[in-house]
């Protein structure tokens, strides 16, 4: 049977938390998202730091929570990591860990998408705090104004889609995350996935990627 363990990589904004869901639903596989998990914990002054200004949790804390994770039983048929690894050293543990269990990547998408789109993308993001539904007030506006389209609760802007925040959580990803992909490109698992499409056109091509290279 195949094994489904992906990654799900790309600058924020990219659109990574919308293919996540389909990624998730269309192949059985569980959502992992560590900035999920980051924001669930944003009561922890120490989280709260990093939220707001847009610099990196520290490896061992994020490794620990996302190894931890890794080993609750509804991984086992695979998982999709959506926000992890994003450094070098992330990503050495991670196959660290996967070595030990004799499972590997199975693919990498790597949502690729110009600076300037990102950032029209992230200062107008809109998210649902209920059900996580996300809209952009220019790009993909809700049908009534500041409101959820799913379940009718009130849209926020997150804390770190202020100007400031994006622009260093924009350099931080050039820096840290960015030469990841040279890293997976050694294993072959790359699927090079062009972002700037519509999220329909975007899962195509994932979807391609899986049936015809996925093993
Ligand atoms: P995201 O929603 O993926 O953009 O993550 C929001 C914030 O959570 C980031 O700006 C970081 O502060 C933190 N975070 C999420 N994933 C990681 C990670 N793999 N390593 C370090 N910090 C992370």
């Amino acid at each position: 049977m195949k094994q489904f363990n992906f990654i799900l990589f790309g600058p924020p904004g990219a659109g990574k938390g919308t293919q996540a869901k389909t990624i998730s639903s269309k192949f059985g596989v569980v959502h992992l998202s560590t900035g999920d998990m980051i924001r669930e914990a944003k009561d922890d002054p120490m989280f709260a730091k990093y939220l707001t200004s847009g610099q990196l949790v520290p490896d061992n804390v994020i490794v620990d929570m996302v190894v931890k994770r890794l080993q609750k039983d509804d991984c086992k048929n695979g998982f999709l990591l959506d926000g992890f690894p994003r450094t070098i050293f992330q990503a050495q543990e991670l196959d660290k860990f996967l070595q030990q269990l004799n499972r590997k990547i199975a693919a990498v998408f790597y949502i690729d998408i110009a600076q300037e789109e990102v950032i029209k993308r992230l200062a107008g993001r809109r998210v649902c705090p209920s059900c996580g539904g996300s809209f952009n007030i220019d790009l993909k506006p809700p049908k009534q104004e500041g409101i959820c389209d799913f379940c009718g609760a009130k849209l926020v802007q997150r804390k770190d889609d202020n100007p400031d925040t994006i622009k260093e959580r924009l350099e931080v990803y050039e820096k840290q995350t960015k030469p990841l992909a040279e890293y997976y490109d050694k294993s072959g698992v790359v699927a090079r996935i062009d972002g700037a499409v519509s999220p329909d056109k975007v899962f195509e091509q994932i979807e391609k990627f899986v049936n015809t290279n996925v093993k």
